[in-house]
């Protein structure tokens, strides 16, 4: 079991600015007292008992440590530490300053099939490490994906929040119903076991999205969404695809199978000859292929947009609670658990899906 230190953090920490919000806490910038190292400290708010539905209960923050312990990749984000006090567990992870990969393409002006694929063959190389430990990630989607530093030449790849993450057992049967609508398979809508492929089938979509701008199986709702995802309803349309070599359509095609065992596997992905050509020619296409910048400039500022608007009403509704219940709860407090709070607030059909829904619709 993960051994989660009970001294004050604060004593070992000095905490510092936030760099991002997740599901049941705050992730800030700390630097270490003895050595002045920056690093992130990710502050999860626990549940305080069975029946409360707010926080996150005590055996997911070890589930997710032990896995991040577990991991040692140079394209995942390590762990270095963990502390618990009675109302909260903080992960003392590596610093990533690099943003979202996403953010770092929108900011360009062109680029070309060979580049992206640089960032994929990254992100491909730490599932696959993850996968030969028979752990898949359930989450992988932009949001998750970030850059250890962008302004240098060739960025490097994180692949973060391992918050739904399974270590599988020999032989086990796992299925779960979390996840993110655009970017999860049909298994997990229609609660049938999970493997590594679910997570072959979430690269499928996030290169689709990273070559076009467009998000392959995006309806009007959450739930329209989820019918295109298990009709398998999706098209690579002449209008958004027109710069897109073949090579990259069939990578996708054989990654949004419907069936886990037709999917590439990441070993089988990484020797694909979009990713690896075995010929001059199959290399010079990638050169001349590039993605639709026009329109990923757009999905993204959509994304960032949704992403922010959910924050924002998430907190609100979170506040206007605690002005009912609490009113002398902290400013800070209300903000590490205004994610928590969507939980709650939960109520259309398609909410099935435990988690991360509210970040996609
Ligand atoms: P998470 O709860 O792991 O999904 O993290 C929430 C947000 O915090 C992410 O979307 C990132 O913007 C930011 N974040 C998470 N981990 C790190 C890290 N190690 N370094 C810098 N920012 C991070």
């Amino acid at each position: 079991m993960a051994l989660f230190k009970l001294e004050n953090v604060e004593d070992l920490y000095e905490i510092g600015e936030v760099l991002g919000s997740g599901h049941f806490g705050q992730v800030r910038e700390v630097r270490e007292r003895a050595t002045g190292t920056l690093w992130a400290g990710k502050f999860l708010k626990l549940r305080k008992n069975a029946s409360s539905r707010l926080g996150i209960e005590r055996k997911s923050v070890e589930k997710e440590v032990e896995i991040l312990q577990t991991l040692q990749h140079g394209n995942i984000m390590a762990i270095r530490d963990v502390f618990e006090s009675r109302a909260e567990v903080v992960l003392i992870v590596e610093l990533i300053r690099g943003g979202e990969l996403f953010d770092f393409v929108a900011e360009k002006e062109n680029l070309t099939e060979r580049e992206a694929i640089e960032f994929l063959e990254q992100i491909l190389h730490g599932v696959q490490y993850m996968h030969s430990k028979r752990i898949a990630h359930f989450d992988l989607k932009p949001e998750n994906i970030m850059l250890s530093e962008k302004a240098v030449p060739h960025p490097n790849i994180k692949v973060i929040d391992f918050g739904l993450a399974h270590h599988f057992e020999q032989g086990e049967e796992y299925k779960s119903i979390s996840g993110t609508p655009q970017y999860i398979a049909p298994e997990v809508i229609n609660y049938e076991p999970l493997s590594e492929a679910t997570d072959m089938w979430s690269i499928g979509v996030i290169t689709y999205i990273l070559l076009s701008g467009m998000s392959p199986f995006q309806g009007d709702t959450d739930g329209e969404t989820l019918k295109n995802i298990v009709d398998m309803t999706y098209e690579f349309d002449d209008y958004h695809f027109k710069q897109t070599s073949d090579m990259a359509k069939d990578f996708i095609q054989k990654l949004l199978r419907k069936e886990q065992n037709e999917r590439m596997t990441a070993d089988e992905c990484l020797l694909h000859p979009w990713i690896k050509p075995l010929t001059r020619k199959q290399a010079a296409t990638r050169n001349r292929s590039s993605i639709n910048m026009k329109n990923f400039k757009r999905f993204n500022a959509k994304r960032k947009w949704k992403m922010s608007y959910n924050m924002v009403s998430a907190c609100n509704r979170f506040c206007r609670l605690q002005l009912l219940c609490k009113p002398s709860i902290k400013v800070d407090e209300e903000l590490r658990q205004c994610e928590s709070d969507q939980e709650d607030t939960e109520t259309k059909p398609e909410t099935l899906l435990r988690r991360r829904l509210s970040s996609s619709s």
